[in-house]
């Protein structure tokens, strides 16, 4: 059954993201120095995460929040005057840096239109993740726009029926194994997997054994596969 709706990520899928959190992260590593080692202000941030997502969901702002909450938990009382002030404008950076579309993303994404209607699936603060695609300069080549707070299989279900599709007329590419590919598989869909550079602890799992499923090298070679799904 031919493909006829291409949902795609847009964070480390279409644009760069992972390495600005990355830099903030590596200014809070700077920031406690003297109160810990990176690897060990790393897994503190970490957890506060996990612990934070069900709570504040997913983007800068929480990550923020959560970068705070560690250097409250590492440094105690000793925590200096100014190490607050300086996450917050770690944070604003992130809400504001440049948007920067991965090598070869609007000659697929014209690649993929002549194919189906192409639907844009990302969760994050939903100012932002507008902000993000304003920027981008792609937002008239998506015939739908999700900002969803969690990918789940149900999110991809209503997508699927608000567009008209059932889910085996629809593939969804990410370079997230938990939060593109196995909720897609779940709901019935198709599902590529991008692999990016930098990957979030949180995102990352095993890849699944499934006949719906392909690890491609980049979105390049997504129209290729829909071609051969049809
Ligand atoms: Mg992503």
């Amino acid at each position: 059954m031919p493909i006829r709706l291409i949902c795609l990520d847009a964070d480390d899928t279409l644009w760069h993201n992972m390495r600005h959190f990355e830099l903030a992260e590596k200014a809070l590593e700077r920031m406690l120095a003297p109160f810990a080692e990176g690897p060990a202000v790393r897994d503190r941030l970490n957890a506060i995460e996990t612990r934070n997502l069900p709570v504040y969901g997913y983007g800068a702002k929480g990550f923020t929040l959560s970068m705070i909450e560690a250097a409250i938990e590492i440094c105690g009382d000793a925590l200096p005057p100014d190490a607050i002030p300086e996450i917050l404008a770690a944070g604003r950076q992130l809400l504001a840096h440049p948007v920067e579309l991965l090598p070869g993303i609007e000659e697929t994404l014209e690649a993929l239109a002549e194919r189906a209607p192409i639907v844009l699936v990302t969760k994050g603060d939903l100012l932002h993740q507008e902000s993000k695609l304003a920027a981008s300069g792609l937002g008239d080549r998506f015939s739908g726009i999700e900002i969803v707070s969690d990918k789940k299989p149900e999110t991809f279900t209503r997508i699927f029926a608000a567009h008209g599709v059932s889910p085996e007329q629809a593939v969804m590419a990410g370079d997230s194994m938990r939060s593109d590919v196995l909720p897609a598989l779940s709901a019935g869909a198709w599902a590529a997997f991008v692999p990016h550079d930098l990957v979030w602890s949180h995102e990352a799992t095993d890849a699944p054994e499934h006949p719906r499923f392909r690890c491609i090298a980049s979105l390049a070679e997504l129209p290729g596969w829909i071609d051969q799904i049809g």
